[in-house]
């Protein structure tokens, strides 16, 4: 039987638990379960390494990219363009790979309208506190920058209800075990599951 990969979208909030939950997914060695590696044009942080957490271009790359159809979806988050690279991410797909899409609720809305097959995940913080308290906790932004992602915090959690599930990461276990779960039964559903070889016709 064979089956093509699926397409999964992790996203929400800054700050509520996106790359933990899917650091925590792919330490699980799930059977062909792959991150997609997105490109941007923010600078790399302190340990990023070019290809592994990014693809990092400059502005004229990356707008060179945009005109080349070269995203599946692309966005300005937050001062900086960040894209989905089609060919890496369909590549894989079609080789029966399940890849992770970890991005912001505009690419998420992207990619729910122009696909059909993507299925998206809203990861929801516990409370707005505790948002907050796990940005400023994390200590990657400045005090503006922190502000500015909070501020945009409430749009997002408004664009849930366009997602088809909604997981609160209380615990980083078991929202991991959640996905892991909704991972199974996508798995399973009528339209993905190839039955043609079954011959139930009657001599
Ligand atoms: P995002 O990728 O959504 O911006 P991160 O994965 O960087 O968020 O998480 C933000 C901060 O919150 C990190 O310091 C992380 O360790 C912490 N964190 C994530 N999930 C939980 C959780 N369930 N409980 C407590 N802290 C968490
Ligand atoms: P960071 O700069 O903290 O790595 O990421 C900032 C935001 O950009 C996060 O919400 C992250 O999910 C989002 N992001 C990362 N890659 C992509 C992408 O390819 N497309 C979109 N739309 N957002 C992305």
């Amino acid at each position: 039987m064979s089956r093509k990969g699926l397409l999964i979208v992790i996203s929400g909030p800054s700050g509520t638990g996106k790359g933990t939950i899917c650091k925590e997914l792919l330490s699980r060695n799930i059977p062909n379960l792959e991150l997609s590696i997105s490109v941007t044009t923010r600078k790399p942080r302190t340990g990023e390494i070019e290809g592994l957490n990014y693809f990092f271009k400059d502005k004229t790359d990356f707008i060179k990219m945009i005109e080349n159809n070269e995203f599946i979806e692309y966005a300005k988050v937050y001062d900086n363009y960040y894209g989905t690279p089609k060919q890496y991410v369909f590549d894989r797909l079609n080789e029966g790979k399940d890849v992770i899409l970890e991005i912001d609720t505009q690419g998420a809305v992207n990619v729910k309208n122009a696909f059909d097959e993507g299925i998206l995940i809203f990861i929801m913080p516990p409370s707005f506190e505790e948002l907050k308290n796990r940005i400023l906790n994390r200590g990657t932004e400045t005090l503006e920058d922190i502000k500015k992602r909070l501020r945009c915090a409430n749009k997002e959690i408004r664009l849930s209800s366009y997602y088809d599930y909604l997981i609160v990461n209380d615990s980083i276990r078991s929202a991991a075990d959640k996905i892991e779960n909704i991972l199974q039964a996508e798995k399973y559903k009528m339209k993905r599951v190839n039955i043609d070889y079954l011959n139930f016709e009657e001599e």
